[in-house]
């Protein structure tokens, strides 16, 4: 039987060191600050503001909420938020309806502040290996693995899925940590092949249960980003839990894995960009 690799105690042990961070923060004068920019009312959106503020209540996070009903302020918020010397952090909830508005607004937060790395500045820090924030969720990935001491030196390491969101940044950080990282999307051929000869798997596709008893291999070490409904409208990730478990060495589940992370991550870099104000 695999190792489940549970998100709650990541979150857990993340979430009492903010904390502690917060609070010394606090005796300084300084309130940890994340503006949370919605617009719309997208159930999934709401789902993850929700535990955002949630985990930030824990922590001593301050959130200011700016829920906007369309795009056309947009900009204006954004620039709002970079004149707030109150906002350490800035999480703008994505996809937009309106592309273009996106990316000008991905354009012009300020770095310090891109607390979910949606700036190509904040993107280029993590392909150059500089010090910024990782997306929340390629971040989330990485404490995950370190949090249940898994070695990456050296690993063999299959990512499947190339997003700016996951892919793309996961397989970066991997990189740091000196993995040797094979980065696989809709045109790899012999995909099963090469997950199977991978130590780690990293499943970023958005495809219920994609990855069943043919890509796992004894030994290896599953993570399973996916967030999907199953053909009976059950959460669900990438991976085909029941078949891959039985064979390999350890797994995160769909729910409960990856996205209990995220928001502990999100805190995490609002901590972080509230500490350079003392530095
Ligand atoms: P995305 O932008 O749609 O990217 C999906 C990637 O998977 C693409 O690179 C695509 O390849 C690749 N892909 C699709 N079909 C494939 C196939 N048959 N074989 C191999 N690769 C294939 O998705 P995303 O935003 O990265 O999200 C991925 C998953 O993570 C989704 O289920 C999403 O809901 C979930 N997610 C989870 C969290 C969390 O906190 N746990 C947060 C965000 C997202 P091409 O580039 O060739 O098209």
């Amino acid at each position: 039987m695999a190792e489940i690799l549970k998100g709650a105690p990541v979150a857990a042990a993340l979430t009492e060191k903010l904390i502690e961070q917060a609070d010394g923060l606090k005796a300084k004068g300084i309130t940890p600050t994340l503006a949370i920019l919605r617009v719309g009312e997208n159930p999934g959106d709401i789902s993850y503001e929700t535990g955002a503020v949630k985990r930030c209540e824990k922590i001593g996070i301050d959130v200011k909420k700016f829920i906007l009903p369309d795009v056309s302020k947009v900009l204006d918020t954004i620039e709002n938020i970079n004149a707030d010397k109150n906002i350490h952090g800035c999480l703008m909830l994505r996809p937009l309806a309106d592309k273009n508005i996106e990316k000008a607004a991905c354009e012009i937060l300020c770095p310090e502040k891109d607390v979910d790395c949606m700036t190509e500045k904040s993107l280029a820090k993590i392909f150059t290996g500089s010090p910024g924030f990782a997306p929340c969720t390629a971040q989330a990935c990485m404490e995950l693995l370190d949090f249940y001491g898994v070695e990456l030196e050296g690993k063999s390491v299959a990512v499947i899925g190339r997003s700016l969101v996951i892919g793309k940044p996961v397989s970066m950080l991997l990189q740091n940590k000196n993995a040797t990282v094979t980065m696989c999307h809709s045109r790899t051929k012999n995909l099963a092949e090469v997950c199977r000869n991978s130590e780690i798997i990293i499943a970023a596709i958005g495809k219920a249960n994609f990855i069943d008893k043919n890509f796992a291999a004894p030994g290896q070490i599953i993570i399973d980003v996916g967030i999907n409904l199953d053909s009976d409208g059950k959460l669900c990730g990438d991976v085909n839990f029941n078949e891959a478990e039985p064979i390999v060495k350890a797994i995160t589940p769909v729910p409960a894995g990856v996205g209990a992370v995220t928001t502990a991550v999100l805190a995490k870099h609002v901590i972080e960009a509230a500490l350079v104000m003392v530095k």
